[in-house]
């Protein structure tokens, strides 16, 4: 498989995620990948419509994406893309690998994904163009065990299995714990604790209102 790899080409990853909300999770694994491909940048996407979440609701794009926007601005190297939100229809990371190489045409692109979302990879559309597009990184998640069938399927050049420092957080569990009146607090970052509190995003289910 020719890769189009240029020598000295501008290396930027790609975190694409729901981000619903972002945690120290994304954001450890995505300086990680960052520091471990010596990256450039590393631009979170923000999904759009999560076609793979279309049974649970979703908060709107734009507080997705401002949570995103609030988690990584001290980050020189972090940035953030609409090009997911903006795109009308459901997200498919083909076509977030098409936006993001016509936007940077000359760049080696990592997409950074935890190994969930890796094992999902052959249910994605187009899954032999993805892996022409870009590298792939996978990132160890705790309670996902990459099992080796997961890799048999995938060109062995194209994608990299890395040891993140292990963050039991995920989005469903911050979003349960402020449902249930519990902190986020370090599990997200302050601006983000502050900005769940302000547009009250998962409130608190009271019980005595709804026993389910
Ligand atoms: P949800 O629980 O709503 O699915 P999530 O925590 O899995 O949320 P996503 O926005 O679905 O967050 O994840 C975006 C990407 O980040 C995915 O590739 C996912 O595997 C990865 N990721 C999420 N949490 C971690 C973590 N704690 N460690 C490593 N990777 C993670
Ligand atoms: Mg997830």
């Amino acid at each position: 498989m020719t890769t189009g790899l240029v020598p000295g080409a501008r290396r930027v990853g790609v975190m694409g995620g729901t981000f619903d909300p972002i945690h120290h999770g994304h954001l450890v694994a995505a300086s990680e990948v960052q520091a471990w491909f010596d990256l450039d940048e590393v631009v979170f996407v923000p999904t759009g419509d999560p076609w793979q979440k279309s049974d649970r609701d979703v908060s709107p794009a734009e507080d997705r994406y401002l949570m995103t926007v609030i988690a990584t601005a001290a980050n020189p190297r972090f940035n953030v893309s609409r090009v997911d939100i903006d795109r009308h229809g459901p997200t498919y990371t083909i076509d977030t690998l098409k936006d993001l190489k016509a936007r940077f045409p000359d760049a080696e692109l990592y997409f950074i994904t935890g190994a969930d979302a890796l094992a999902d990879i052959f249910t994605w559309r187009d899954a032999e163009e993805l892996f022409a597009l870009a590298q792939f990184v996978g990132c160890t998640r705790p309670g996902y065990a990459m099992d080796e069938s997961t890799l048999a399927g995938i060109p062995a050049d194209r994608v990299t299995m890395v040891e993140i420092p292990a963050l039991a957080i995920s989005s469903t569990d911050c979003r349960d714990r402020k449902r249930r009146g519990e902190p986020v607090w370090y599990l997200v970052p302050d601006g983000v604790v502050q900005y769940i509190a302000k547009h009250d995003l998962y409130p608190t289910k009271d019980p005595t209102k709804d026993p389910a």
